[in-house]
């Protein structure tokens, strides 16, 4: 895989906790939604537990990013309430879900230097997933769309999704490589279309509730700079 100057490589990447912090504002916000139901003495562990289930099931009607939360949040207090989600809790609930979406972004250490020196030997490609206007937005924000030829914002990431990038850019399997911290999400799917994968196990994953159990990447790195070192990139600095 240490490229000599020959051989380009196409390297695909994730988006939310592998570029850039995602589920720590999930997690804020999970947080500030059990603290308003506690003061209803409604208990964190059930809230949680409740939440968990709609989440799950959120994701497979594909719903993603502050909207599936709006709705998630409004179903768990109606649940846990029992009764409808009106005035002053309504508005709660639609600003803990906007917190999600707008914020600034926090790319993660050393993304800038390592996409910008990976690019100057390989095809780089964003492909993300979820609403296309909300991940539009954070990839403006982030600054970091230059680096990318083409910018795929997927309604899900399936076996399919990876196979029509592959036709879309020619690309052959052998030197494709998807990059990304969700083993269920990332690896998963790109390995099922035939590509090489990387896990950027850097602790952060939203879960989505999906069971992530006896996938295995091709390679695993704990941050950009051990990436840049696996594929042969030096930074300088
Ligand atoms: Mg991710």
């Amino acid at each position: 895989m240490n490229e000599s100057g020959t051989g380009a490589l196409a390297l695909l990447f994730d988006a939310d906790d592998t570029l850039w912090e995602n589920a720590v504002f999930f997690a804020r916000a999970l947080e500030s939604f059990c603290a308003i139901m506690s003061r209803q003495g409604i208990a964190e562990e059930r809230t949680r537990a409740l939440f968990a289930e709609l989440e799950a099931r959120g994701f497979r009607r594909r719903w993603y990013g502050s909207r599936r939360l709006e709705i998630n949040l409004r179903a768990a207090a109606r649940r846990l309430l029992d009764g409808e989600v009106e005035g002053g809790l309504a508005q709660e609930l639609r600003a803990i879900a906007g917190s999600v979406s707008g914020h600034e972004i926090r790319i993660f250490d050393a993304v800038p230097e390592v996409l910008e020196a990976l690019s100057r030997r390989h095809r780089l490609f964003l492909v993300t997933m979820g609403e296309s206007q909300e991940q539009g937005g954070k990839i403006e924000r982030s600054g970091l769309a230059r680096h990318f030829e083409a910018i795929h914002v997927l309604h899900d990431k399936t076996r399919a999704a990876f196979e029509e990038i592959i036709r879309r850019h020619r690309l052959a399997r052998r030197s494709t490589w998807m990059i990304g911290n969700s083993l269920a999400k990332d690896i998963r799917p790109a390995r099922a279309a035939g590509l090489k994968t990387v896990h950027l196990a850097n602790g952060q994953d939203f879960g989505f509730g999906l069971p992530d159990t006896g996938i295995q990447a091709d390679l695993v790195v704990r941050s950009f700079a051990e990436l840049a070192r696996s594929f042969g990139v030096g930074l300088a600095r």
